[in-house]
């Protein structure tokens, strides 16, 4: 039995969904670029190349077991599956942008105004939520332009530095959602696809937590231990090891990403030196 994976065939989620299963330990037969299914090696999982709108209504079927997907998508098509896992990739937010020079007070601005989208159903929710009448003109692509061009007052769309608004002379007013990958799956899977679900759930895990974490070791003075220790918590509690030098000692721990410049500069307060900061393949509680 094998689970069968949906991911995008090509686009900005392609390379990253191949190098988390990647990552995940899992080696894909090579595939021509045309292909549209390839099996993994040493791992019960087949892989099928879809374009990323069709991913929600296939997993939907049972045609693909599990998908990976912006999770734009699936609030789009609305489609009966599961999120399983958020993947820290693909980040971007869902935004209304208007033309530069028009004035913005708040959502109001928008009632009896046309707002051009893909996402219409999104955006149909986020305006009967706020009780905002407006009329959504739904079209497939290069929404920045619908302004320019008359066809618009208005955009709601995918953002991820806003230099491609800047260009067409409109403005981001309110972000109404962000987004990242996501892994869906099927809501009646077999017991077997389960288990291999399972998994490959647990090797994500290890994989997003070995990338939210650093491996640090650093130098102190024993007297710093107690307060280091209290600030360094890592996996269980640090690792201390003697050093030949007397009155100090190495400490191994783990930092979280985020707070790793913080830590640095209160570990450097307490006195201790040589501090080594080396990232991590994977991370298994
Ligand atoms: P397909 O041909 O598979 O339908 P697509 O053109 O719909 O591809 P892409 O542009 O490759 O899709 O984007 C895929 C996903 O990447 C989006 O649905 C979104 O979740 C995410 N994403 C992240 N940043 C951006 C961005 N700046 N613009 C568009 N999508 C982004
Ligand atoms: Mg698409």
């Amino acid at each position: 039995m094998k689970l069968k994976i949906a991911i995008q065939k090509s686009g900005r989620l392609s390379e990253k969904s191949l190098q988390l299963l990647k990552e995940c330990g899992i080696k894909l037969s090579a595939g021509g670029s045309g292909k549209l299914k390839t099996e993994a090696k040493n791992f019960p999982v087949e892989v099928l190349f879809l374009r990323d709108d069709d991913i929600p209504q296939y997993v939907e079927q049972g045609v693909a077991d599990v998908g990976i997907l912006g999770e734009n998508e699936v609030w789009e098509k609305k489609k009966n599956v599961l999120t399983v896992e958020k993947l820290g990739f693909a980040g971007c937010r869902m935004s209304l942008a208007i033309p530069k020079d028009e004035e913005y007070t708040d959502l109001s601005f928008f009632n009896n105004k046309k707002v051009a989208t893909s996402y219409p159903v999104i955006l149909s929710d986020f305006f009967a939520k706020n009780h905002i009448n407006v009329e959504i003109e739904e079209i497939g692509g290069s929404v920045e332009i619908a302004p320019g061009i008359g066809l618009a007052d208005a955009i709601f769309d995918i953002v991820s530095t806003g230099s491609t608004l800047l260009m067409n002379g409109l403005k981001e007013v309110e972000v109404v959602v962000a987004s990242e990958a996501v892994l869906i799956s099927n809501k009646s899977l077999s017991d077997g696809k389960k288990a291999i679900l399972d998994k490959l759930v647990f090797r994500i895990k290890a994989v997003l937590r070995a990338s939210e974490n650093k491996y640090i070791t650093l130098n102190a003075p024993l007297s710093a231990v107690p307060e280091i220790t209290r600030l360094l918590p890592g996996m269980k509690s640090p690792t201390i090891v003697p050093l030949a030098e007397k009155g100090w000692c190495g400490i191994h721990s783990v930092v979280k990403e985020d707070e790793f410049w913080d830590i640095i500069d209160k570990m450097k307060e307490l006195g201790a030196e040589g501090i080594l900061v080396i990232p991590i393949e994977k991370m298994v509680l």
